[in-house]
């Protein structure tokens, strides 16, 4: 049998949405959201060694070549503001705490 499905069906947000949760454009390449979603997809449902170094790794290569995409959070109770990237969150703090 023949899967005739497109991968746009399954693709969900990660892939395919052009703004992030707060409505600002999202310009990450789409090769780039397709190694976010396979290290998800790898770090969940991680399986052998084999499987989970790769995902460490793939992770880690991520993270060090992140292109953030920052969003904005404002101070909330005991949580100053700051920045935080949807895609490695890395948190950049914008006041003292
Ligand atoms: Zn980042």
């Amino acid at each position: 049998m023949t899967d005739t499905s497109n991968w746009r069906e399954r693709a969900g947000r990660i892939l395919l949405d052009p703004a992030d949760p707060d409505g600002e454009p999202l310009t990450t390449p789409l090769d780039r959201r397709w190694l976010w979603r396979i290290e998800q997809v790898i770090a969940i449902n991680g399986g052998n060694d084999t499987m989970r170094q790769l995902a460490f790794d793939l992770k880690q290569y991520l993270n060090e070549t992140c292109e953030h995409h920052w969003r904005l959070y404002a101070r909330e109770k005991d949580i100053p503001s700051h920045t935080q990237c949807l895609w490695c969150c890395t948190v950049e703090w914008l006041e003292q705490s």
